[in-house]
């Protein structure tokens, strides 16, 4: 599933934040139902940033145009076991190569199958119409694709996650997760938590409605975009009983702390990944800091990544960083006193590591008349020219720097407070390793005092 959306993002056609991945599947519990399934499906969500929509088949199901192709896919490889190379001279490569029929160590007969199967000129692929013209025209499946999947690359084998539990709308048996033939993951949600209904239903109501916004600082479950949909043109039938429900995945009890760790690791340099892709000199970004609160900056190179573990001591305190992290360099930006959700620029550097972005560019707006002026409370003149007359040195500085001041959006606001929510998921010993990473050293001074630099106030829920 991870090398599918890997190369479907490589060929562009998967976009973060957008891109719903709908994914059909036969009812095989232990493999695609299990509370490890669904786990890992939040997991790729959370790392490609798309919604993945698994349709699980009823049992017993009918066979449909995937197993025919299956099927296909068999005959032809036990055809090609029984027609190995031959060294006569003639063109051999659409056999299969004499060493895969003879096993060893560093051989790899799935390997030598993908070969011939990804041949162009295989003759039962889906390559070929034939007589069969009008039936290939109209086929549901037009691309196939092989890859081998070695031992040493399946990840995350050791993890065991608890039965899903689900609320008890109607007694009796059948309402675990054996009942629920469709799963949703999606990147708003976050890692360990998935949407589940009985039914897929793909009526215009129920599409409309994935379609809504999350809406910041609002509990999953309340989420517009899961509510109970009486449009739905199955309620009818359901009558309630086909509602999303929100789950949370916890981890089992035979889940080492190792397993966890790795899982959150690769979530967060998957993360971090898609951070660098969208940094761009002066553009401004939000970091997190250990205490729950993030701060901006402008960023002042392109991500870069460290070579060798480092303790960046130019910063004060130091900045440690690991072997191959992801970083990039800014300069802070300062909160104004006394006007939450007002930033000024400095030339204080600093450098951060992706992995703690919660948003790489960030919309500031400048003070502009009528509807985005400084606050009543702490500026008497909401806008610049200030008047400077009488003014002492230290106020001075203060008009200084309000002149300079943007303001974040509300909605800005909001949404870096719902990545946090979404990173706290993925907080194992992160807040261990990070103390020492300089980045909370802009701590909240106490409103009012107005010998103090900086009134950082971004961890309260609402903007003026
Ligand atoms: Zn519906």
């Amino acid at each position: 599933m991870r090398n599918v959306l890997q190369n479907l993002r490589e060929r562009g056609l998967l976009h973060e934040n957008v891109s719903a991945v709908y994914d059909n599947t036969d009812g095989c519990c232990s493999q695609y139902r299990c509370a490890t399934g669904v786990f890992l499906l939040t997991v790729l969500s959370s790392m490609f940033k798309v919604c993945i929509n698994r349709q699980v088949h009823a049992p017993g199901h009918g066979k449909d145009e995937v197993d025919g192709l299956n099927a296909t896919t068999k005959r032809f490889l036990c055809e090609k076991m029984a027609t190995t190379q031959k060294d006569d001279g003639r063109d051999n490569t659409n056999r299969m190569a004499d060493w895969a029929m003879e096993g060893g160590a560093e051989k790899c007969l799935s390997a030598e199958a993908v070969r011939l199967l990804e041949n162009p000129e295989r003759k039962d692929g889906v390559e070929s119409a034939g007589k069969y013209q009008k039936r290939f025209d109209n086929r549901a499946v037009t691309e196939r694709h092989y890859h081998v999947l070695k031992a040493s690359d399946v990840q995350f084998d050791n993890l065991k996650m608890e039965t899903i539990k689900f609320k008890n709308v109607r007694k009796g048996k059948h309402n675990g997760l054996g009942a629920r033939y469709n799963i949703r993951t999606d990147p708003d949600l976050g890692v360990g938590f998935a949407a589940i209904r009985r039914i897929p239903c793909a009526c215009d109501a129920c599409f409309d409605q994935l379609k809504i916004s999350w809406e910041p600082g609002t509990v999953p479950n309340e989420q517009p975009r899961y509510k109970q949909n009486k449009e739905c043109e199955l309620w009818p039938v359901f009558d309630g009983h086909n509602d999303w429900e929100i789950v949370e995945i916890r981890r089992g009890v035979d889940t080492p702390d190792e397993e966890m760790e790795d899982v959150y690791a690769t979530v967060l340099e998957s993360i971090a990944d898609v951070m660098a892709s969208e940094i761009e000199q002066q553009k401004i970004g939000a970091v997190s800091t250990v205490d729950d609160k993030y701060y901006l900056l402008k960023w002042t190179t392109l991500p870069y990544r460290i070579e060798g573990d480092k303790l960046l001591t130019e910063y004060d305190p130091p900045i440690h960083v690991k072997d191959g992290e992801l970083v990039c360099e800014g300069e802070y930006l300062e909160g104004l006193l006394r006007a939450k959700g007002w930033y000024y620029p400095t030339t204080i550097k600093t450098v951060v590591r992706l992995q703690q972005v919660l948003a790489a560019d960030i919309l500031m707006s400048p003070i502009k008349s009528p509807d985005n002026l400084l606050p009543r409370g702490g500026w008497p003149q909401r806008e610049p020219p200030f008047d400077l007359t009488g003014k002492k040195a230290e106020r001075l500085a203060q008009l200084q720097r309000a002149e300079r001041s943007t303001k974040i959006s509300v909605a800005d606001h909001s949404e870096i407070l719902e990545e946090m929510r979404r990173r706290q998921l993925l907080d194992y010993d992160e807040a261990e390793e990070t103390e020492d990473d300089g980045e909370d050293d802009e701590e909240v001074s106490t409103s009012g005092d107005d010998n103090s630099q900086s009134e950082s106030d971004s961890s309260d829920d609402d903007l003026p």
